[in-house]
């Protein structure tokens, strides 16, 4: 009996075997090589995971193997399918193909040029707009067809589209209807579990509310998914979020670092953002953090592999153009610091945001992120020279259990210890 093909034993975009990567955000399987292209292009265009060695929310990693085994690389791929595309001799790449430039010439047109995804007729009198192509998401998502939802999403429809009529978001629907892994793709696409519907209800509430338990603290997770993440990459473990634990925060061993008058004049700074600019800080952090962890990945798989000759890091966020020249060089500036001075920063923005949720605005004065950025960097720099190895001492707020010691610890043992399956 010969085993069935299932799309996820080969490559999304070059059909080679074995791929171990997926891009979450595509519904996507892909290789090493394909992945390297992947992650030059950043995070807001494919976010990338390891199959093995990147600890997987289940649901999350079940969400990407649905959409991926239901053909949702054909989204992306659609007009290459329609034989009438043949005439223009576009192709897609094949495992032989060298990576550069072949394979990254396909990859970038294919999901950041969108070039063969399915473009809707556009006539002056039925012009399909975002609000219509939102208010079908709205609605398709209390099934379970996760491609429908992802095509949408692919034309332009909006996760986090507040209904008019129905007074609430995709997300509260998902959440009523149980729908675990539409509410993975939506908050993937940037659905917020903590809006509230028109009611004053969250989609939290209504999972709670339906019995969808596993949904609900899910929901929760996915609140809390950035800082759980900073806290995660310092010290391996998240908080409890079940016994009303929300935030974990690390300390440095050395806390005679933290009486800098530098260090005291960034932490300053980072509190007197305004809510929106924390945000933003918060988030490009997330984002270093996960090419750091990514990279450390990537590094620990090439050793086990002949295939691959290139090992291709990313040694900086690439550019988002969404984003400011001004942001963006921020962001390209976290890759400077060493291991030392970015636990420091993720640690102060860990208390900043534990800070800010319990309720205790400041005044939102417009400081440049930079300047942070600047004193932060310039916090360690004599003191840490030699010093990657970050010490932390075990100080979950509110708890006793022992916290892994240094975050390349954290890092070694999430690569070595944990199989999602
Ligand atoms: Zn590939």
């Amino acid at each position: 009996m010969s085993k069935r093909l299932r799309s996820s034993d080969v490559c999304a975009d070059c059909n080679g075997p074995d791929p171990s990567w997926a891009s979450v955000n595509r519904g996507t399987f892909i290789c090493d090589e394909c992945c390297s292209v992947h992650r030059s292009l950043g995070r807001h265009i494919s976010q990338v995971r390891h199959l093995k060695h990147t600890p997987w929310p289940p649901t999350l990693l079940q969400m990407v193997e649905t959409l991926y085994n239901n053909g949702a690389n054909s989204i992306w791929e659609h007009s290459l399918l329609d034989p009438a595309s043949l005439m223009s001799g576009r192709r897609k790449a094949n495992p032989q193909d060298k990576v550069h430039p072949n394979k990254a010439e396909f990859i970038r047109a294919k999901y950041q040029m969108l070039a063969f995804v399915h473009r809707l007729p556009c006539r002056d009198d039925d012009s399909v707009t975002a609000k219509d192509l939102s208010k079908q998401l709205h609605s398709s998502v209390r099934t379970g067809n996760l491609e429908t939802c992802l095509r949408l999403l692919s034309l332009g429809a909006q996760a986090s589209f507040f209904h008019p009529e129905k007074g609430n978001t995709p997300l509260h629907v998902a959440s009523k209807a149980g729908q675990i892994l539409q509410a993975e793709l939506l908050a993937v696409y940037g659905a917020d579990p903590g809006t509230q519907d028109s009611n004053g209800k969250t989609p939290v509430d209504y999972a709670r509310q339906g019995g969808h338990h596993e949904l609900a603290e899910r929901l929760v997770e996915i609140q809390y998914e950035l800082t759980d993440r900073l806290a995660f990459y310092l010290c391996g473990r998240k908080p409890d979020h079940k016994n009303g634990q929300h935030f974990i925060i690390p300390q440095m061993a050395d806390s005679s670092l933290d009486l800098s008058e530098l260090a005291k004049a960034a932490k300053k700074k980072l509190q007197s953002l305004s809510n929106h600019l924390f945000e933003e800080l918060a988030m490009d952090v997330y984002d270093e953090v996960d090419r750091r962890e990514t990279d450390a990945v990537w590094l620990a798989t090439q050793n086990h592999s002949t295939l691959v000759t290139e090992t291709t890091v990313v040694p900086f966020l690439p550019v988002n153009p969404e984003y400011s020249s001004t942001r963006n060089q921020g962001r390209q500036k976290l890759a400077r610091f060493n291991a030392h001075e970015f636990a420091t920063l993720v640690i102060d923005i860990l208390s900043d945001a534990k800070r800010r949720q319990q309720g205790s605005p400041l005044s939102s004065s417009k400081d440049n992120v930079e300047l942070i950025l600047k004193a932060i960097s310039n916090q360690h720099s004599i003191e840490s020279e030699d010093n990657d190895q970050p010490d932390y001492d075990s100080v979950a707020s509110d708890e006793d259990a022992d916290l892994e010691a240094a975050a390349s610890k954290a890092n070694r043992q999430k690569l070595l210890g944990k199989d999602a399956n």
